[in-house]
């Protein structure tokens, strides 16, 4: 059993009462097996549940959480801000000192819009991208994931692939029928539908580091090729930063390939674990946004000023403290002592790492690039190895394709700590 008897407890009153017990499908731990921990409270590199247990959070609650849980400089923002009132429906300068902030730092961002979530920061960008070229096809990849938009949901990853669904039901083909999918790493089909629906193609949207689905880096060249068949084509190359964005760096993956996108999506990090989202570009394309433009797009939290400031607060300790070299670091030491674990193992298992994300690919020996060459295995080898890192108190992903994340609260002896950990993992049977 994976959880203590008040997480149980607390556990059987949620499935009374909310489907599967979650409000997001992974929490569920339908994939690992046994029942989720009940969650209390968080500290920096620590989370502790409604049983005392204490555990080493390398989930950071799926990416936001980059200066680790509860971070002083954050509480204190959302502290000061929240005296002043939670939402205003009206502009503040919460938001737009959080907007120039992103145009500072985000390559070829002219202006940005801000919303609750990423899945909405994605539908209004491809709904921008269809109104501002007056075309009707977008092209996604195998197994990226942009949120619960209905017409991405086709061979999505997140929660899709964890429980092995290909795609939503309740979702029409029709709705579907406009969106195109194309494998990743796969320069040979990326060139037959441009040659063949070029012309038809409002935009192609890629997590430029696919982070839904393991871990699948992808070669620069792929990347470039996708800016250039969008710029001899006239399609719009959508970048999906929501998880990468302000997280691989002030430039998001954008500055790390070197390559600019027309429009940008932004979750998780953005919102120092507030609920918000964000998109932006050019300002010519921006431009087409209601009320300027006649694409429509609206939202009464849109802004507030408390989830603005837990932003900004997150941003701003991330410039001051030199925070993206030092997860840089981080990262390079977890990939060292982890990669020194694995050497001694038999257990078939590969290390993908960029910046601060991470992922353990269980049946491969070398990194996957796509969808198709994922392991079969992944997911029942890790399901035990899982569960044991959970009982030495050490919270990983409950999906083996879901990544990692470092924090800045994160130290070398919490890396320390989980390699000794998975050492002992992988040692038994
Ligand atoms: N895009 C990407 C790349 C994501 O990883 C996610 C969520 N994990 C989303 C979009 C959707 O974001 P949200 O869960 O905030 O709606």
């Amino acid at each position: 059993m994976t959880s203590g008897p008040k997480s149980r407890d607390w556990f059987a009153r949620a499935l009374c009462v909310q489907p599967g017990g979650v409000d997001s499908p992974v929490r569920a731990y339908g994939a690992v097996g046994g029942e989720p921990i009940v969650i209390a409270s968080g500290r920096g590199a620590t989370i502790t549940d409604v049983d005392g247990r204490d555990y080493l959070d390398f989930v950071g609650s799926w990416g936001p959480l980059i200066l680790g849980h509860a971070h002083p400089a954050v509480v204190k923002a959302i502290q000061a801000a929240v005296r002043k009132g939670t939402t205003y429906g009206a502009p503040c300068r919460q938001e737009i000192e959080l907007a120039e902030k992103v145009v500072e730092l985000y390559p070829g961002i002219e202006q940005v819009r801000f919303v609750s979530s990423g899945t909405e920061a994605v539908m209004s960008a491809l709904r921008l991208a269809r109104g501002a070229t007056g075309r009707e096809l977008v092209v996604k990849f195998e197994g990226c994931y942009h949120g619960h938009v209905d017409h991405m949901l086709v061979a999505a990853g997140s929660g899709l692939v964890t429980f092995g669904q290909p795609s939503s039901a309740g979702v029409p083909r029709d709705f579907t029928g406009l969106t195109r999918v194309l494998p990743l790493d796969d320069d040979e089909t990326l060139a037959d539908l441009f040659a063949r629906e070029g012309d038809r193609i409002a935009a192609v949207i890629i997590e430029p580091v696919p982070a839904n689905n393991g871990l699948l880096l992808q070669r620069r060249e792929f990347l470039q090729s996708l800016r250039d068949y969008c710029d001899r084509d006239g399609a719009l190359l959508i970048f999906d930063e929501v998880i990468t964005g302000f997280r691989l760096g002030p430039d998001g993956a954008a500055g790390h390939y070197g390559i600019t996108p027309d429009l940008a999506t932004f979750g998780k990090v953005i919102g120092g674990g507030m609920p918000v989202g964000a998109f932006g570009g050019r300002a010519a394309i921006m431009a087409e946004l209601s009320p300027q433009g006649s694409v429509y797009q609206a939202g009464t939290l849109s802004g507030n000023p408390v989830a603005m400031a837990a932003g900004l607060a997150t941003l701003k300790v991330l410039e001051q403290e030199d925070g993206w070299a030092r997860l840089e670091d981080l990262g390079a030491r977890l990939a060292s002592e982890i990669e020194a674990v694995l050497d001694t193992t038999e257990a078939v298992v590969a290390l993908a790492r960029i910046g601060s994300i991470f992922w353990l690919a269980f049946g491969s020996r070398d990194l996957p690039r796509s969808a198709s060459a994922l392991a079969g295995s992944a997911a029942e080898t890790y399901a035990p190895i899982f569960r044991r890192l959970l009982a030495d108190g050490i919270a990983l992903a409950p999906s083996a394709f879901e990544v990692g994340f470092l924090s800045l609260a994160h130290s070398v002896r919490d890396i320390e700590q989980l390699a000794a950990a998975l050492q002992r993992t992988l040692g038994e049977p």
